[in-house]
């Protein structure tokens, strides 16, 4: 058997770094986020499989990868573990001995859709909720669909194996895929198809990795449903009893038990800003609840009859549309867990209504069960017990889960899969299959290397879970005495009690990672919310720590609010992020990205972020239109921080088209400070406070009642967080919000006519997150004024409206500019994708991040803003400011990347004379014995963190001077910018160096040591 192997030895680091470059992860703190799945173990089973930290990750995005890979691991013997989505419960990815974790998420194209014999080729990657989006788009749609599509993959159903949506039309997921490549761990690639695939099915990674998968697919049609409630188990059994009789031709059986119905309605809302959005969602019956799915053009007309006849109600429409629009989000009672004890079992038909019966006699605690029934006879029952992974008698209720297992087997059911706890049941699982299986995988893997004891279960584990079966009634009676355990959260350490439970009830299942630009723009785990939750987790277990780093990363999150849109459990995800902000940094006086201290210290002195005077904030505006501004009105345009001083073609776009529409309106002018956002992502909420209410109280000034703003971030600000802060602060607040396209869109019939310029381009429109998803969803009316320009072609993106991915600023931008270059290309690669020549949006940041991200990847698109674009339509000659925005970001680049520990260290070097001597004399004296007695140099290498804070405070007054020229000399800077150094610097260096010095002390020590011994 395959040894442990917990770290790669020196030489295999530098073979498989070689190898993989940057797609390999050898970080000891990223791999532990891959040490695990989405189910919560109780802690007695996590000391039996003991330490599950892989010893590197590695990113497979092309099958040559995957032949390389497993060739080095299989010359080294080391395990290797591949793991896609990471949504299955069952231990297939957890890496029991170490080795390396195989990411095959990155394989995640379609090869081929042939339309005509209904079949498409991906690669084992792909997740089915895009893969389906993809073939609808030809006319297609898949057969079979698991309830976990957002995240799961196509090869993770073959890997895993089971049954979901349209199973009971077409059978277990495998039924409708006919071909599979996989790289075997010689390296060798082999396809399985016909009977062979069968040895693949259910087998969880151990026989190699599957590059790829031909699937059947089916032709598109819009489905029905009909939802209907039963009285009990054995009324639902006899409908679907009906229905198969009368063959009545349905696509899909799925269904919820009472507690889970009643516990569904019990859910948490889904909030945005605190606000709730499904304010319409219908009220379940507690009863059996079951939702009947059908293509449209099926005659079923014997469904209603065999519901009704078996004792069945059908209910109201809309709670058809509800439960099929949240198909995917089943897991959402989970939020009032906060963890769940799961048992997944299969049963036949017939025995349903009694496996019922049994779990209602012998369970104590409330079983959630959600079903599926599958073509071949049998229903798959996913049940949930209510628990606390935080209360000692987890241990004992999870005994529970064999309890419904028992009953599973003791009506004629099993286990729904094998696997590392279900190791000793894989003779059910697997019948006949199982000795071809084992035989093939002697055969290709003789040093097992695949997954191991994924299939084999852990010698402890095994006969704790054969003990457990075999002495059921008893562990059964403990768990029946283990209550519902639930836990109350409190502050801890640095979690607040909310955002604490939101991580205990977050189910792992992955829906919100591969879209989070975080996750996509770095690729691991650790930058996904998913991630985060996992940290926090461990952090308040004692087994992660908060520092600068773990800081970093919480800060680093864009606001898109698309972990909001995709989480199942509705979670506020991007408010918790938000909080954590407001404690690190505002409150514990943790680091915020050092640039942003540089703005804060800019916008306490001249009201914005770009180190630019207050006194040309208004400089952009046009002369006849300054002329026409209002001393007061009724509307306000407010035009923010980057369309004042950087991208002027935003301002003067939307006032022209405002002016031209006949809205009239005031403006704060050289008097309008910044919104403050990002003071507020930036976690300094106290000039956050500052400026906003200076902001409102010159708006009263102006007896404004609405703010029109061109920016998406100010939108935002002004409509729905401003409110939120003035009801904190006790300020009267009663001004409202627009964003200009709102206004315009009113007043088309007024613009149309005067359009002068056709636009013979192609354009696609990139939907701004703080607009749309994380803001007011406010889609058509730009797009509507967009379109309403002569000559346009209009393109949508692939991801588009509440799906849009976000442009990657200005967070990225911010704390690492290649991360952001990288998020805009992806972007920019969606817009060539549909042939455009220029994207178009409507937010300076988004357009600044684009014009900078083209000009870093060297791609030939243009960037525009809509105003711009529209305001030249109508005749008027607004300048493009491409070239001035990538000059402007030029000093912010360099000075972000001088703020690295690294270069801040080369700085503090070669301003080590002055140093030196600014330090009080005693210390000179001190250090100039380094250079003649022995040993000294040794001592001082422990005193440095305790010496710099202490010196730092006096030392950086007298050696600012010389700072300031050698920060000149770094970055280029425009006058403006270089006048205002002398003030902004010192402040930014006040607050950051305290937490700044622990990451330079370890850099600069050895280098100051050895300038003391050389001068
Ligand atoms: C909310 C929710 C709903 C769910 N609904 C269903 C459902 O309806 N039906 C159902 O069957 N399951 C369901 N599941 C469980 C899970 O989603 C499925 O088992 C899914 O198929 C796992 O896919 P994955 O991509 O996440 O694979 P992973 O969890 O990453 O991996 C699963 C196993 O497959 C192996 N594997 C993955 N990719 C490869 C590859 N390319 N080559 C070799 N081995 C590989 C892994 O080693 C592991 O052993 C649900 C889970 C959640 C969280
Ligand atoms: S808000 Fe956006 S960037 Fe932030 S965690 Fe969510 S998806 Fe990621
Ligand atoms: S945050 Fe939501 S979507 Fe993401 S893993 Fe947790 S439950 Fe799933």
């Amino acid at each position: 058997m395959i040894s442990r192997v917990p770290e790669l030895s020196e030489i295999q680091k530098k073979e498989i770094s070689e190898l993989f470059g940057e797609y390999i992860n050898l970080d000891k703190r990223e791999r532990h986020y891959y040490n695990h799945d989405m189910g919560a173990l109780p802690p007695l089973v996590k000391k039996v499989i003991g330490n599950t930290d892989p010893a590197a990750v590695v990113k497979i995005r092309t099958e040559e990868d995957a032949v390389k890979l497993l060739k080095f691991a299989n010359n080294h013997k080391i395990p290797v573990v591949p793991r896609a989505g990471a949504s299955s419960g069952y231990g297939g990815v957890i890496p029991t001995k170490g080795g390396i974790v195989a990411d095959v998420t990155p394989l995640n194209k379609i090869i081929s859709i042939n339309p005509e014999g209904q079949t498409v080729v991906v690669q084992s990657g792909m997740i089915w909720e895009r893969l389906e989006r993809k073939l609808k788009e030809n006319g297609l749609s898949v057969r079979a669909i698991p309830s976990s599509a957002p995240s799961s993959t196509v090869g993770g159903w073959l890997a895993q194996s089971g049954a979901g949506y349209g199973s009971y039309e077409f059978g277990w997921g495998y039924e409708s895929m006919e071909k599979a490549r996989v790289v075997l761990p010689t390296g060798e690639i082999r396809e399985f198809s016909g009977t062979e695939l069968k040895k693949l099915i259910g087998t969880m990674g151990t026989i190699g990795i599957v590059t790829e998968i031909t699937l059947k697919v089916q032709k598109f049609e819009e489905r029905k449903a009909v939802s209907a409630s039963f009285p009990s188990a054995s009324s639902l059994k006899k409908t679907v009893e009906n229905i198969r009789r009368k063959n009545i031709p349905l696509w899909s059986i799925s269904f919820l038990n009472p507690e889970w119905a009643d516990m569904k309605n019990k859910a948490p809302r889904k909030l945005h800003y605190g606000e709730v959005v499904d304010k319409n969602r219908p009220v379940l019956p507690v009863s059996y609840v079951s939702t009947f799915m059908y293509p449209a053009s099926r005659d079923v007309s014997g469904l209603k009859e065999a519901i009704e006849n078996a004792g069945g109600k059908i209910l109201p429409e809309e709670i058809a549309k509800y439960e099929t629009d949240e198909w995917f989000k089943s897991m959402k009672v989970k939020r009032l867990g906060p963890s769940f004890i799961p048992a997944e079992i299969l049963v036949p038909l017939e025995k349903m209504d009694k496996t019922f019966e049994e779990i209602g006699k012998k369970i104590k605690l409330p079983v959630l069960t959600e079903g599926m029934v599958i073509n071949d006879g049998y229903v798959v029952l996913l049940c949930f017990m209510r628990h606390s992974e935080r209360s000692l008698l987890f241990n004992t209720a999870f005994a529970l889960s064999l309890s419904i297992l028992k009953i599973a087997e003791e009506n004629g059911g099993r286990a729904y899969s094998s696997g590392l706890f279900f190791a000793s049941k894989k003779k059910s699982v697997f019948g006949e299959r199982l000795a071809e299986i084992e035989s093939l995988r002697k055969e290709i893997d003789p040093n097992g290397i695949m997954n191991p004891e994924t299939l084999e279960g852990k010698g402890l584990l095994n006969t704790a879970v054969s003990m457990g079966s075999s002495f059921e009634p008893l562990g059964r009676i403990a768990g029946n005495m283990s209550g519902i355990g639930k836990v109350s959260f409190k502050d801890e350490k640095e979690i607040p009690a909310e955002v604490a439970e939101l991580a205990y009830s977050c189910s792992q299942c992955g829906y919100c990672v591969s879209e989070c630009d975080q996750y996509y723009g770095r690729g691991w785990e650790s930058q996904s919310p998913r991630g985060k939750w996992f940290f926090i987790k461990e952090y308040l277990a004692g087994r992660e720590k908060l520092d600068q780093r773990q800081t970093n990363t919480f800060l680093g999150c864009t606001t898109c609010q698309m972990c909001d849109s995709r989480c199942e459990l509705d979670m506020p995800i991007e408010h918790a992020w938000m909080t954590m902000r407001g404690k690190l940094v505002e409150e514990k006086k943790k680091m915020t990205f050092p640039p942003f201290e540089i703005m804060a210290a800019s916008l306490i002195k001249e009201r914005n972020i770009w180190a630019n005077y207050r006194k040309d904030r208004d400089k952009w505006i046009p002369e006849d239109i300054r002329a026409k501004i209002k001393d007061k009105a009724e509307y306000a345009y407010f035009a923010g921080c980057t369309a004042s001083f950087v991208e002027n073609d935003v301002a003067i776009g939307a006032v022209r088209m405002l002016d031209d529409a006949g809205v009239e309106f005031t403006s704060l002018l050289d008097k309008e400070a910044c919104c403050g956002i990002p003071m507020l992502v930036a976690g300094r909420w106290d000039v956050f406070e500052k400026i906003m209410r200076m902001n409102v109280s010159n708006m009263k000034k102006k007896g404004v009642k609405t703010i029109i703003t061109s920016c998406p971030a100010c939108w935002l600000m002004w409509h729905t967080v401003y409110p939120q802060w003035a009801k904190k602060l006790g300020i009267e607040y009663e001004l409202e919000a627009k964003h200009y396209s709102e206004v315009l869109v009113d007043h088309l019939d007024v613009l149309k006519p005067k359009f002068k310029q056709p636009l013979d381009k192609v354009v696609a429109w990139h939907d701004s997150c703080h607009l749309g998803r994380a803001g007011g969803e406010i889609y058509e009316p730009p797009r509507e004024l967009l379109k309403a320009i002569p000559g346009i072609k209009f393109r949508e993106l692939e991801y588009n409206r509440e799906r849009a991915h976000c442009c990657g600023s200005v967070v990225s931008l911010i704390a690492e500019p290649p991360v952001a270059y990288k998020l805009g290309d992806i972007r920019l690669q969606e817009t060539l994708d549909v042939k455009a020549d220029i994207i178009a949006a409507l937010c300076p940041c988004c357009i600044f991040q684009f014009r900078v991200a083209a000009q870093e990847n060297n791609l030939n698109i243009q960037a525009q803003d809509l105003g711009a674009l529209v305001g030249r339509s109508l005749g008027y000659n607004i300048p493009d400011s491409t070239s001035y925005t990538l000059e402007s970001w030029v000093p912010f680049e360099k000075m972000i990347s001088l703020m690295q520990p690294e270069n801040m260290t080369d700085l503090m070097v070669e301003l080590m004379p002055q140093m030196m001597a600014a330090m009080p004399a005693p210390l000179q004296a001190m250090m100039k014995i380094v250079k003649y007695v022995p040993g000294m140099d040794a001592m001082m290498k422990p005193m440095m963190p305790v010496m710099m804070p202490r010196l730092m405070p006096l030392v950086m007054p007298k050696v600012m001077p010389d700072m300031l020229k050698a920060v000149e000399k770094r970055v280029p800077m425009p006058d403006y910018m270089r006048e205002q150094l002398p003030d902004l610097m010192p402040k930014a260096m006040d607050n950051l160096m305290p937490n700044m010095l622990p990451e330079i002390i370890p850099l600069l020590t050895p280098r100051m040591i050895e300038y003391i011994k050389t001068h």
